[in-house]
């Protein structure tokens, strides 16, 4: 089984038997480059404070009603060392764009966890500084997770997506080149987006230097300019999953709780059935979860059991080797940010 060079259009549409087809070639690639083995993750949300605005997002700067937060190092450290769940052998730490709590909570929570805990350490904190990447690897977090969000150049400045789609896919490169595991990602069924902006998106996701890549439904936000469009549809998202899979054999390729909020219960399940090689528990302490809202306030929260079942009701079993074992240190080239 070989991978794809360019993605397939009939891919984005297939359905019926089609449809089962093109996710049954996803998972047979995913098992013969993986095995049965799933990665699991925690997820830790640290900071709900946003200097973004983008119009798909509930924690954009604009959404003036919620209540922000930003987690204390000691109370994660605790729940990290003392509570988390055995199967974990990483955690995600995650914020909206919020430079203060990179600087105060993360940065020491990571320091903590690489001499505390064998967890290999990811970070989703949106676009930084170079210093700041620098004192986030030095700290010990080896995966950048970075979503480009879509591809569509002219679309994400009318979205407000972070900066601007050249600006993000700069720093894709240069966390890449600075030795940094790099997971990126997009948004499918954003409003007026087509099977041929999808196709972009695979176009763009699979000429980037990434280690993996996530393809989350869109969920329309309560309190954003969107909050009143459709719901991404389940399908096109799990297509987008398998033909990411079959472009890319090699990537680690969530399955996204959000494939469990467009009606259809059973996504998250499909995700693991059509490619996706590793699962989140949510260890968001429950007091401040409700306020990380990136979409709705009754989010679908993956907890240990939850995972654990759709893991083995898929036919899967969890890896013991974490993801910042599975990938080997990398040479590093230092570009030059500007240009
Ligand atoms: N602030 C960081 C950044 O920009 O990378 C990380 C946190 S951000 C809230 C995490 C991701 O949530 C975004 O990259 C985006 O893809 C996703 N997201 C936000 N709102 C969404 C929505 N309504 N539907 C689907 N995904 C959404």
């Amino acid at each position: 089984m070989v991978s794809h060079s360019q993605p397939d259009r009939r891919w984005l549409t297939a359905h019926g038997a089609e449809q089962e087809a093109l996710h049954g070639r996803a998972a047979e690639l995913t098992r013969s480059h993986f095995g049965r083995r799933v990665f699991v993750r925690g997820v830790v949300e640290v900071s709900n404070h946003c200097r973004e605005n983008c119009h798909y997002c509930g924690m954009r700067r604009d959404n003036r009603a919620l209540a922000r937060f930003r987690a204390r190092h000691d109370q994660l450290a605790e729940l990290l060392i003392h509570h988390r769940p055995a199967s974990l052998t990483d955690v995600n730490i995650q914020t909206g764009e919020d430079p203060v709590a990179v600087r105060e909570v993360v940065v020491p929570l990571v320091r903590t966890l690489r001499r505390e805990t064998p967890l290999g350490v990811s970070v989703c904190l949106g676009t930084l500084t170079e210093a700041l990447y620098d004192e986030l690897q030095a700290a010990g977090a080896s995966l950048y997770i970075i979503k480009f969000e879509l591809s569509d150049a002219a679309r994400y400045e009318q979205l407000e997506a972070p900066g601007t789609l050249a600006e993000r896919l700069r720093h894709i490169r240069l966390l890449a080149a600075r030795g940094w595991r790099v997971s990126s990602g997009f948004i499918a069924g954003l409003p007026d987006q087509g099977a041929d902006d999808l196709l972009a998106n695979l176009r763009l996701a699979r000429e980037l230097p990434l280690d993996g890549c996530s393809v989350s439904p869109f969920i329309p936000g309560e309190a954003t300019p969107l909050g009143h469009a459709p719901v991404g549809a389940v399908d096109a998202a799990l297509n987008c999953m398998a033909a990411l899979r079959l472009l890319r054999s090699e990537w680690v390729i969530p399955a996204v709780s959000a494939l469990n909020l467009t009606g259809a219960d059973d996504g998250y399940q499909r995700g693991l059935r059509a490619g996706a090689n590793l699962c989140t528990i949510n260890l968001t302490p429950s007091e401040i979860r409700g306020d990380y809202l990136l979409y709705k306030r009754e989010r679908f929260i993956m907890n240990e059991e939850r995972v654990l079942h759709a893991i083995s009701a898929a036919g899967r079993e969890v890896s013991r080797t974490s993801l910042a074992e599975h990938w080997p240190a990398k040479p590093l080239a230092i570009p030059v940010l500007a240009g």
